[in-house]
């Protein structure tokens, strides 16, 4: 048997000769496992040269042209991990979609592929099709792979899924981007949980072209979040439980979710209430407002007073207002 810590060092060797995936990881999203949320997580941007490994993943099963430009980078870094499936799926982009699992992983493949085309359709449906909609999905075999391929974000075994994206240049799609799931997130939130995080990190790629570092989490974690539940028919308790519980208790948020709380024990509870104020927005000025707000103000960090412009131009009302039609929006919906 293979000593657990060994085998940990041999990688965190591997990785320190092979700085590779360092390359493009200048911001990440993550999900955690616990209360389906999630935080965006800026990274520094790590500049160093590329070191390319000379080996790549043995692919084993696929409906993938393994000429695909996208496939190489993938291979070479799942190649410490054991031989690959690979699968190309045609789901409403200019190119195809690649899904990419090791064979321990076959049924979250066959989730992914299946609810993949409808999960870019419903990110469409909100955001627009002005992104390209083709992709790169990881599902890492083992926990040690997980952190490996993601461990520029800082994860850890309670993410559940992150979107890693190369730096942000206003108005241009960028050039690298790719999802991973964690190895057990399929079991801790079953098939429609996947779904849901599919959805969620889809969100993060599409938007990435308009979101700038130092961006408002309570609008790009609410937003993604948003984008996940709207029109899936899960209730309010079931997508905010630790919301719900304190309103229930009578405690309401008094101010929009401030970056510093998605991260420590209470991050659940950021997560819920900034998917809840962004849920509040789209009910009361209507999803395509609400993206417009998204896109004036996911442009970088805001001041109070940019925020307050913001609420004025695209919602013409003040903070004050909105945060009272929120409280009462939530004081009905506690149960
Ligand atoms: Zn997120």
């Amino acid at each position: 048997m293979t000593d657990p810590s060994r085998r940990a060092s041999g990688l965190r060797t591997w990785f320190s000769v092979n700085g590779r995936l360092e390359f493009v990881l200048t911001l990440a999203s993550v999900t955690l496992l616990t209360g389906a949320c999630v935080a965006l997580i800026l990274l520094p941007r790590n500049a160093g040269p590329l070191q390319l490994a000379t080996d790549e993943a043995e692919v084993i099963g696929t409906t993938a042209n393994l000429g695909d430009p996208r496939l190489t980078p993938v291979r070479q870094d799942l190649q410490p991990f054991g031989p690959i499936l690979v699968r190309q799926v045609a789901a409403g982009g200019s190119s195809e979609a690649l899904l990419v699992a090791h064979p321990s992983h076959r049924t979250d493949l066959d989730v992914l592929e299946q609810q993949l085309a409808p999960a870019i359709a419903a990110v469409s449906a909100t955001w627009g099709t002005g992104w390209n909609r083709a992709p790169v999905i990881v599902v890492a075999g083992t926990p040690a792979e997980f952190t490996a391929l993601t461990r520029a974000a800082g994860t850890t075994a309670e993410v559940a899924a992150v979107a890693l994206t190369g730096s942000y240049v206003p108005g241009t799609e960028p050039t690298e981007q790719r999802i991973v799931f964690n190895p057990d997130a399929r079991r801790r939130v079953g098939d429609e949980g996947l779904a849901t995080l599919l959805r969620h990190e889809l969100t993060h790629v599409a938007t990435r072209a308009a979101t700038g570092d130092g961006a408002p989490l309570w609008l790009t974690e609410g937003y993604a979040e948003y984008v996940a539940q709207r029109g899936q028919g899960s209730t309010f308790s079931q997508i905010a439980p630790t919301l719900t519980t304190r309103l229930r208790a009578g405690v309401l948020p008094t101010d929009l979710t401030a970056d510093a709380d998605f991260t420590g024990t209470d991050a659940p509870y950021a997560y819920e209430t900034a998917w809840s104020a962004c849920a509040f927005l789209a009910d009361r000025y209507g999803p395509d407002t609400l993206t417009t707000l998204y896109q004036r103000l996911a442009t970088g960090p805001q001041d109070r007073a940019a925020s307050d412009a913001a609420f004025a131009a695209v919602l013409g009302t003040t903070r004050a207002d909105l945060l009272d039609g929120w409280q009462a929006w939530l004081r009905g919906r506690a149960g």
